[in-house]
């Protein structure tokens, strides 16, 4: 049972993430997110056996079946990444598939959308530098929702409220701060504004901890491009004004404070 309904999450991860990549390639470009998939390359329609996640782009080796182009490797990584961060979600908030209380499940559902919203900003991100405020509204929502339902309907208790509010107050303040002291070069206003979300989606303890990795992964990041740079014969310096999108480090930064549970700063106690 229990491998059944992981290889279910999983492959359903995988069926969102083909999705995802559609949003992802086809957002603010004016074309609808409806009509079949063709090659980036030839404008041939595909097949549906071209369309499976994950074994198409297999199968196909990463290469159009009449053209022999390239396929974008963006395809199978938002495939592969979403479907096993499906699986996680599951596996974490029911407890191994042991306990389905409707606490749980909504847990898992949050978490499902969660990571739907942020596999695409993460990419368009990546891509075009900016984050879509519909996304991070739809964050938001999401975020807002969780903390309502999971007061009011499941009677979480007072802690839960003021550990939520508290991180969300800090994400947004803290990278609300570094936008305006910053004149929006070091980090967006959308980056502040979907880190707000992140914030009441986490409590204090574990969203402190997203924080510190964010920036330490993004410090790291930003070592390598370095040192990358140098090496490289174009010698273009990299400076404070390059632009290194922040979200994709934020959102590894929440993610690995989501599943770990991390209270680096063994703050948890406080509200104890
Ligand atoms: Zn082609």
């Amino acid at each position: 049972m229990e491998s059944l309904l992981s290889l279910f999450s999983f492959a359903f991860g995988a069926i969102i993430g083909s999705f995802l990549n559609v949003v992802i390639f086809r957002f603010n470009t004016g074309k609808t997110i409806g009509g079949r998939s063709c090659c980036a390359s030839c404008g041939r329609t595909l097949s549906w056996f071209e369309l499976i996640p994950l074994f198409s782009f297999i199968s196909l080796g990463g290469k159009c079946r009449k053209c022999k182009s390239s396929i974008s490797s963006q395809y199978i990584l938002v495939e592969f990444f979403t479907g096993l961060l499906f699986l996680l979600v599951a596996l974490k908030e029911l407890s191994f598939f042991s306990d389905l209380s409707p606490e749980s499940v909504l847990g898992v559902v949050v978490g499902w959308l969660v990571v739907a919203i942020l596999m695409v900003v993460f990419f368009y991100d990546l891509k075009h530098m900016i984050i879509p405020d519909s996304l991070s509204q739809t964050l938001f929502l999401v975020a807002v929702g969780n903390f309502v339902l999971n007061l009011f309907l499941f009677n979480a208790g007072v802690g839960y409220a003021y550990a939520h509010l508290t991180s969300a107050l800090i994400f947004a303040g803290f990278l609300g701060l570094l936008w305006l002291i910053s004149g929006g070069r070091w980090i967006g206003l959308g980056d502040a504004k979907l880190a707000t979300s992140l914030g009441l989606l986490l409590p204090l303890s574990s969203g402190l901890s997203a924080l510190a990795f964010a920036f330490w992964i993004g410090a790291s990041v930003a070592l390598v491009k370095i040192a990358h740079t140098r090496l490289s014969e174009s010698q273009k310096r990299i400076t404070m004004k390059t632009e290194i999108p922040f979200a994709p480090f934020l959102i590894a930064g929440f993610i690995l404070s989501y599943f770990m549970q991390s209270d680096i700063f063994h703050i948890s106690n406080l509200f104890l």
